[in-house]
């Protein structure tokens, strides 16, 4: 995917607010099928409150929640192909486990304060990490994908007790 294909997509994203659509449009496009398990799994993220991040498992607990019954690696699959689209985003927010959030052109490529006590997670934007990221990459001949940056520390409300 070239970069020029990249930005119609996110302009597109932002422009069109069903994810059905969204998906059918994007599937079609990169030749994938269309099915109603990937809507589904698509809505459960795009459902998601700002700021929150959902894991494999999560996604399955809550298309559970719903009744839906949708297998783990099918939802797996479907994570990595929505990754692979531009749709989500793979965070690094774990060690034990992968995290994704929607793909939210509005929101550019904010980054993750997270606490390795409790696992609160604090997004922040800054274009001196972006643009350092992307400098780099072109420097060196990359297309950029994504450039996730991950702070991790003890929050305000964690500190304290370990001190003790
Ligand atoms: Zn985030
Ligand atoms: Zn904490």
């Amino acid at each position: 995917m070239t970069q020029s294909d990249s930005s119609k997509i996110s302009e597109r994203l932002y422009l069109e607010d069903s994810p059905a659509e969204v998906l059918r449009m994007l599937l079609n496009q990169e030749g994938f099928r269309i099915t109603e398990q990937r809507q589904k799994i698509l809505q459960v993220l795009r459902e998601v409150p700002e700021g929150e991040h959902l894991s494999a498992e999560d996604v399955q607990d809550k298309l559970t929640a719903s009744g839906e019954k949708i297998g783990f690696s099918t939802i797996y699959r479907a994570l990595h192909l929505l990754v692979d689209l531009g749709i989500l985003r793979e965070l690094n927010l774990s060690e034990e486990r992968k995290f994704y959030e929607f793909c939210n052109p509005l929101m550019g490529a904010h980054h993750h304060l997270v606490c390795a006590e409790c696992g609160t997670v604090t997004e922040f934007e800054d274009s001196t990490i972006f643009s350092l990221g992307s400098n780099e990459a072109l420097n060196r001949g990359f297309s950029l994908l994504d450039c996730q940056f991950t702070v991790r520390g003890l929050c305000p409300h964690c500190a304290p007790s370990l001190s003790v």
